[in-house]
């Protein structure tokens, strides 16, 4: 038995695409996914009712979420780790 070592090789197909677009800058102050690179966050609230045409009320279950990884069953915050201030 023996080792071989292999080159590693630029992805291919999804993976090339997913690597691409996380390595994209993020507009300044943008909100961009660490997990996948999308864009577009999700808030989910549970109970939220309608009273006089205006919604109220409810429950913020997830907040700021990538929706992409959220349908894919991952919750990723897209809200960058804050620092506290000195
Ligand atoms: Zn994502």
């Amino acid at each position: 038995m023996s080792i071989k070592l292999v080159h590693s090789q630029e992805p291919t197909g999804k993976a090339g695409v997913r690597q691409r677009v996380r390595k994209m800058v993020r507009p300044d102050g943008g909100l961009k996914c660490p997990n996948c690179g999308c864009q577009t966050s999700l808030t989910t609230v549970n109970g939220a009712f309608v009273l006089k045409g205006r919604k109220q009320g409810g429950t913020v279950i997830h907040k700021d979420v990538c929706s992409e990884c959220w349908r894919r069953g991952i919750i990723v915050s897209m809200l960058p780790e804050l620092k506290p201030v000195e």
